[in-house]
Protein backbone atom coordinates (compact mmCIF):
# COMPACT_ATOMS: atom_id res chain seq x y z
CA UNK A 1 0.00 0.00 0.00
CA UNK A 2 1.07 3.71 -0.90
CA UNK A 3 1.15 6.57 1.87
CA UNK A 4 -0.91 9.44 0.91
CA UNK A 5 1.28 12.48 0.37
CA UNK A 6 -0.68 15.53 1.01
CA UNK A 7 1.70 18.35 -0.25
CA UNK A 8 1.22 21.87 0.12
CA UNK A 9 3.05 24.34 -2.24
CA UNK A 10 2.81 27.59 -1.34
CA UNK A 11 4.08 29.54 -3.87
CA UNK A 12 5.50 32.90 -3.74
CA UNK A 13 3.40 33.32 -0.41
CA UNK A 14 3.92 33.66 3.27
CA UNK A 15 7.06 35.65 4.40
CA UNK A 16 8.97 34.52 7.12
CA UNK A 17 6.37 35.59 9.78
CA UNK A 18 3.40 34.72 7.58
CA UNK A 19 4.87 31.17 7.33
CA UNK A 20 5.74 30.75 11.10
CA UNK A 21 2.52 31.49 11.85
CA UNK A 22 0.61 29.60 9.44
CA UNK A 23 2.87 26.85 10.12
CA UNK A 24 2.25 26.54 13.53
CA UNK A 25 -1.59 27.12 12.70
CA UNK A 26 -1.49 23.79 11.05
CA UNK A 27 0.75 22.03 13.44
CA UNK A 28 -1.90 23.36 16.61
CA UNK A 29 -4.75 20.99 14.58
CA UNK A 30 -2.81 18.14 15.15
CA UNK A 31 -1.56 18.88 18.43
CA UNK A 32 -3.82 16.00 19.60
CA UNK A 33 -4.07 13.53 17.17
CA UNK A 34 -1.59 11.72 14.98
CA UNK A 35 -1.99 10.62 11.08
CA UNK A 36 -1.13 8.18 8.84
CA UNK A 37 -0.92 10.44 5.79
CA UNK A 38 2.62 11.94 4.58
CA UNK A 39 2.17 15.75 5.17
CA UNK A 40 4.26 18.15 3.59
CA UNK A 41 4.37 22.05 3.31
CA UNK A 42 7.07 24.46 0.62
CA UNK A 43 7.17 27.42 1.90
CA UNK A 44 9.49 30.01 -0.21
CA UNK A 45 13.10 29.46 0.76
CA UNK A 46 13.39 32.20 2.64
CA UNK A 47 10.20 31.42 5.02
CA UNK A 48 11.77 27.55 5.10
CA UNK A 49 13.68 27.56 8.44
CA UNK A 50 10.99 29.13 10.47
CA UNK A 51 8.21 26.74 9.19
CA UNK A 52 10.99 23.61 10.06
CA UNK A 53 11.51 25.24 13.55
CA UNK A 54 7.51 25.61 13.75
CA UNK A 55 7.64 21.81 12.61
CA UNK A 56 9.84 20.55 15.06
CA UNK A 57 8.86 17.71 17.21
CA UNK A 58 5.49 17.43 14.48
CA UNK A 59 4.83 15.09 11.74
CA UNK A 60 4.93 17.83 9.33
CA UNK A 61 7.71 17.47 7.10
CA UNK A 62 9.10 20.83 5.22
CA UNK A 63 9.85 20.94 1.18
CA UNK A 64 10.74 23.28 -1.52
CA UNK A 65 9.68 24.69 -4.32
CA UNK A 66 12.75 24.68 -6.68
CA UNK A 67 16.51 23.29 -6.56
CA UNK A 68 19.41 24.04 -8.99
CA UNK A 69 21.89 21.02 -10.65
CA UNK A 70 25.02 22.25 -9.23
CA UNK A 71 26.27 21.89 -6.05
CA UNK A 72 27.69 25.07 -5.36
CA UNK A 73 29.71 28.43 -7.29
CA UNK A 74 28.72 31.44 -9.45
CA UNK A 75 24.63 31.02 -9.88
CA UNK A 76 23.45 33.86 -8.54
CA UNK A 77 19.98 33.71 -7.06
CA UNK A 78 20.21 29.57 -6.97
CA UNK A 79 19.74 27.12 -4.60
CA UNK A 80 21.57 23.83 -4.28
CA UNK A 81 20.26 20.36 -2.94
CA UNK A 82 22.83 20.67 0.39
CA UNK A 83 21.77 24.19 1.12
CA UNK A 84 17.67 22.65 1.43
CA UNK A 85 19.12 19.45 4.00
CA UNK A 86 20.69 21.80 5.63
CA UNK A 87 17.70 23.37 6.09
CA UNK A 88 15.77 20.99 7.14
CA UNK A 89 13.95 19.65 4.02
CA UNK A 90 13.29 16.25 3.11
CA UNK A 91 10.86 17.09 -0.25
CA UNK A 92 11.55 19.24 -3.42
CA UNK A 93 8.78 20.06 -6.21
CA UNK A 94 10.64 20.43 -9.83
CA UNK A 95 9.23 21.03 -12.85
CA UNK A 96 6.39 23.03 -11.76
CA UNK A 97 4.29 24.34 -14.68
CA UNK A 98 4.51 27.45 -13.74
CA UNK A 99 8.99 26.96 -13.66
CA UNK A 100 8.54 25.66 -16.99
CA UNK A 101 6.10 28.16 -18.65
CA UNK A 102 7.97 31.56 -16.38
CA UNK A 103 11.29 30.32 -16.57
CA UNK A 104 11.71 27.67 -19.17
CA UNK A 105 12.51 25.00 -17.75
CA UNK A 106 12.69 21.99 -20.42
CA UNK A 107 11.92 18.35 -19.98
CA UNK A 108 15.76 17.62 -19.94
CA UNK A 109 16.30 20.18 -17.20
CA UNK A 110 13.45 18.52 -15.14
CA UNK A 111 15.02 15.72 -15.61
CA UNK A 112 18.34 16.43 -14.20
CA UNK A 113 16.82 18.29 -11.56
CA UNK A 114 15.16 15.01 -10.60
CA UNK A 115 18.38 12.97 -10.91
CA UNK A 116 20.26 15.76 -8.61
CA UNK A 117 17.38 15.16 -5.80
CA UNK A 118 17.27 11.51 -5.27
CA UNK A 119 20.99 11.51 -5.89
CA UNK A 120 21.70 13.87 -3.21
CA UNK A 121 19.40 12.25 -0.97
CA UNK A 122 15.83 14.32 -1.23
CA UNK A 123 12.71 13.25 -2.47
CA UNK A 124 11.20 15.23 -5.71
CA UNK A 125 7.87 15.62 -6.79
CA UNK A 126 8.18 15.97 -10.52
CA UNK A 127 5.12 18.07 -12.27
CA UNK A 128 3.88 17.05 -15.41
CA UNK A 129 0.47 17.87 -17.45
CA UNK A 130 -0.90 19.29 -20.01
CA UNK A 131 -2.54 22.54 -20.81
CA UNK A 132 -5.78 23.28 -21.93
CA UNK A 133 -5.46 23.58 -26.15
CA UNK A 134 -3.54 19.95 -25.69
CA UNK A 135 -6.28 18.90 -23.66
CA UNK A 136 -8.68 20.34 -26.61
CA UNK A 137 -6.31 18.78 -29.15
CA UNK A 138 -6.60 15.26 -27.57
CA UNK A 139 -2.76 15.48 -27.54
CA UNK A 140 -2.92 15.40 -23.25
CA UNK A 141 -1.30 12.19 -23.11
CA UNK A 142 1.45 12.34 -25.76
CA UNK A 143 2.81 15.40 -23.52
CA UNK A 144 2.41 13.89 -20.12
CA UNK A 145 4.15 10.55 -22.06
CA UNK A 146 7.10 13.04 -23.06
CA UNK A 147 7.57 14.67 -19.74
CA UNK A 148 7.43 11.13 -18.08
CA UNK A 149 9.69 9.81 -20.03
CA UNK A 150 12.30 12.02 -19.76
CA UNK A 151 12.24 12.15 -16.26
CA UNK A 152 12.57 8.12 -16.31
CA UNK A 153 15.06 7.71 -18.45
CA UNK A 154 17.51 9.32 -16.16
CA UNK A 155 16.61 7.41 -13.19
CA UNK A 156 16.42 3.52 -12.53
CA UNK A 157 14.07 1.44 -10.78
CA UNK A 158 15.56 1.35 -7.21
CA UNK A 159 14.19 4.63 -7.43
CA UNK A 160 11.11 4.08 -7.36
CA UNK A 161 10.55 4.27 -3.53
CA UNK A 162 11.78 7.81 -3.58
CA UNK A 163 10.30 9.66 -6.89
CA UNK A 164 7.08 11.03 -6.79
CA UNK A 165 4.97 12.15 -9.57
CA UNK A 166 2.69 14.90 -9.55
CA UNK A 167 -0.38 15.12 -12.53
CA UNK A 168 -1.32 18.72 -12.58
CA UNK A 169 -3.49 19.51 -15.52
CA UNK A 170 -2.22 23.07 -16.15
CA UNK A 171 -5.68 24.03 -16.72
CA UNK A 172 -6.38 23.46 -13.62
CA UNK A 173 -3.86 25.32 -11.45
CA UNK A 174 -5.44 28.16 -9.67
CA UNK A 175 -8.68 28.23 -11.67
CA UNK A 176 -11.06 26.87 -9.22
CA UNK A 177 -11.45 24.22 -12.31
CA UNK A 178 -10.34 21.12 -10.98
CA UNK A 179 -10.20 17.88 -13.29
CA UNK A 180 -12.74 15.12 -13.05
CA UNK A 181 -12.22 12.25 -10.42
CA UNK A 182 -12.27 9.88 -13.99
CA UNK A 183 -10.26 12.31 -15.22
CA UNK A 184 -7.68 12.05 -12.63
CA UNK A 185 -8.06 8.32 -12.55
CA UNK A 186 -7.89 7.65 -16.25
CA UNK A 187 -4.57 10.12 -16.38
CA UNK A 188 -2.38 8.90 -13.19
CA UNK A 189 -3.43 5.26 -14.41
CA UNK A 190 -1.55 6.03 -18.08
CA UNK A 191 1.36 7.03 -15.76
CA UNK A 192 1.44 3.91 -13.88
CA UNK A 193 1.62 1.65 -17.29
CA UNK A 194 4.04 4.05 -18.64
CA UNK A 195 6.55 3.28 -14.96
CA UNK A 196 5.38 -0.16 -15.42
CA UNK A 197 6.96 -0.28 -19.61
CA UNK A 198 10.21 1.21 -18.18
CA UNK A 199 10.70 -0.38 -15.29
CA UNK A 200 8.37 -3.32 -14.11
CA UNK A 201 5.16 -3.52 -12.39
CA UNK A 202 6.58 -4.04 -8.49
CA UNK A 203 8.75 -0.85 -8.81
CA UNK A 204 5.98 1.29 -10.51
CA UNK A 205 2.96 0.07 -7.72
CA UNK A 206 5.59 1.67 -5.37
CA UNK A 207 5.49 4.99 -7.07
CA UNK A 208 3.17 8.04 -5.93
CA UNK A 209 1.69 10.16 -8.33
CA UNK A 210 -0.37 12.93 -6.84
CA UNK A 211 -3.28 15.01 -8.19
CA UNK A 212 -2.64 18.85 -8.35
CA UNK A 213 -5.15 21.48 -9.84
CA UNK A 214 -8.18 23.11 -7.66
CA UNK A 215 -8.07 20.61 -4.84
CA UNK A 216 -10.00 21.83 -2.11
CA UNK A 217 -11.78 20.12 0.87
CA UNK A 218 -15.25 19.59 -0.93
CA UNK A 219 -13.34 17.58 -4.18
CA UNK A 220 -10.67 16.46 -2.46
CA UNK A 221 -12.41 13.60 -1.39
CA UNK A 222 -13.67 11.63 -4.35
CA UNK A 223 -10.19 12.79 -6.30
CA UNK A 224 -8.30 10.65 -3.26
CA UNK A 225 -10.45 7.86 -3.41
CA UNK A 226 -9.23 7.00 -7.13
CA UNK A 227 -7.34 3.74 -7.38
CA UNK A 228 -3.80 5.68 -8.71
CA UNK A 229 -4.26 8.74 -6.94
CA UNK A 230 -2.02 8.71 -4.31
CA UNK A 231 -2.22 11.96 -2.43
CA UNK A 232 -2.59 15.66 -3.34
CA UNK A 233 -0.60 18.59 -4.12
CA UNK A 234 -2.41 21.59 -3.23
CA UNK A 235 -1.41 25.27 -3.84
CA UNK A 236 -4.11 28.11 -2.59
CA UNK A 237 -6.27 25.60 -0.41
CA UNK A 238 -2.70 25.32 1.50
CA UNK A 239 -2.48 28.99 2.27
CA UNK A 240 -5.43 28.64 4.68
CA UNK A 241 -4.78 26.23 7.84
CA UNK A 242 -8.22 24.91 7.93
CA UNK A 243 -8.84 24.05 4.72
CA UNK A 244 -4.94 21.86 4.17
CA UNK A 245 -6.16 20.09 7.80
CA UNK A 246 -9.28 19.28 6.64
CA UNK A 247 -7.84 17.46 3.09
CA UNK A 248 -5.41 15.55 5.35
CA UNK A 249 -8.37 14.88 7.40
CA UNK A 250 -10.06 13.49 4.46
CA UNK A 251 -7.38 11.63 3.26
CA UNK A 252 -7.36 9.91 6.74
CA UNK A 253 -10.72 8.45 6.02
CA UNK A 254 -9.66 7.02 2.54
C1 LIG B 1 -0.14 23.99 -7.55
O1 LIG B 1 0.37 25.06 -7.41
O2 LIG B 1 0.58 23.02 -7.72
C2 LIG B 1 -1.60 23.89 -7.51
C3 LIG B 1 -2.15 22.73 -7.73
O3 LIG B 1 -2.31 25.04 -7.23
P1 LIG B 1 -3.89 25.16 -6.91
O4 LIG B 1 -4.22 24.10 -5.90
O5 LIG B 1 -4.07 26.53 -6.37
O6 LIG B 1 -4.61 24.92 -8.19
Amino acid sequence: MRTFLIAGNWKMNAAPGAAKKLAEDIAAKWKEESFHSEALLCPPFISIPAVAAAFEGTQFKVGAQNVHTENDGAYTGEISTSMLKDAGCEYVIVGHSERREYFHESDELVAQKTKKVIDDGLKPIVCVGEVLSERKEGIHQEVVKRQVDAVLTHLGNDESDTLVIAYEPVWAIGTGETATPQQAQEMHQFIRDLITQHWGETSSEKVRILYGGSMKPDNAGELLSQKDVDGGLIGGASLSAGSYSEILKISETI
